[in-house]
């Protein structure tokens, strides 16, 4: 509906001291849509995903200009506390999972405001009917499980917020081909289920095959943007990010 626009950034600026990461960034994510970003390595994908989530401050960097909204509320200057309160919850890069902890340990971790116990049980619920496999090693320490199985268990963490949307950072990065396929096939299926997704992909022909909209960075622009299927077609994304001559 018109009245929700979903995830809008608008001209934004980010830096990390002296470094400008990012300029003059504007996009949408709209309700219900995977829109993906793509760009090479030091683009400045991570940093928008940051940019969204709060957590720039970690790594010493900083919104200089422009605005992200979700909704009606402005993320922008929220910490990242507020932001997952707020719905939008990020599945870092290199899926840092508690590596110490159990499976079991992990997804509680990220069951937030676990006041609501039913709300919890279903959570989990859901991430066990997506990850069979969680369920099996529930007791299992998380630094045991296989590459993807730690990806699988980095997204369910993030699900047992109940997120109205995800950030996903290079989700089948190091992944073998088989794998990725079934992540990707997963957060098609966590989209269908209704929570909205940015990914953020250097596997150009995933995304593109998973998002509606695509936007493609390159030190710290937008360069191109369109439908996904227009720029997998595009001569350009094809060269360049499909390796096809
Ligand atoms: P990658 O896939 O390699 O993570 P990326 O597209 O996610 O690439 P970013 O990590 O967002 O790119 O980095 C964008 C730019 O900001 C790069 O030039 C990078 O060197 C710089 N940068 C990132 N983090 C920091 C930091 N903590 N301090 C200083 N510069 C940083």
């Amino acid at each position: 509906p018109p009245e929700d626009p979903g995830l809008v950034v608008r001209d934004l600026a980010v830096n990390y001291g002296p470094v400008t990461a990012l300029r003059g960034i504007s996009l949408s994510v709209p309700r219900g849509s995977i829109v993906a970003v793509l760009g090479g390595n030091g683009a400045g994908k991570s940093t928008l995903l940051r940019a969204v989530s709060g957590t720039l401050r970690f790594h010493r960097g900083g919104i200089t200009a422009g605005e992200i909204v979700f909704g009606r509320t402005r993320l922008s200057g929220a910490a990242a506390s507020a932001v997952v309160a707020r719905g939008v919850v990020q599945v870092p890069e290199g899926r840092r999972v508690f590596a110490r902890m159990t499976v079991e340990e992990n997804l509680r971790a990220g069951a937030l405001g676990a006041r609501d116990r039913r709300a919890a049980a279903g959570a989990r619920e859901r991430v066990h009917t997506l990850f069979p496999v969680l369920a099996e090693r529930a007791r299992q320490r998380a630094g045991l499980l296989s590459g993807g199985e730690q990806q699988m268990l980095a997204i369910g963490r993030a699900l047992m917020a109940r997120p109205a949307m995800l950030l996903l950072d290079e989700p089948t990065l190091g992944l073998a081909p088989m794998m990725a396929a079934r992540i990707a096939e997963t957060v098609r299926e966590i989209n269908a289920q209704g929570t909205t997704v940015l990914l953020v992909e250097q596997n150009a022909a995933m995304a593109l095959s998973l998002a509606s909209q695509a936007y493609v960075l390159e030190v710290g622009e937008v360069v191109l943007s369109g439908p996904a299927a227009d720029l997998a077609r595009s001569d350009e994304v094809r060269r360049r990010y499909l390796g096809i001559e």
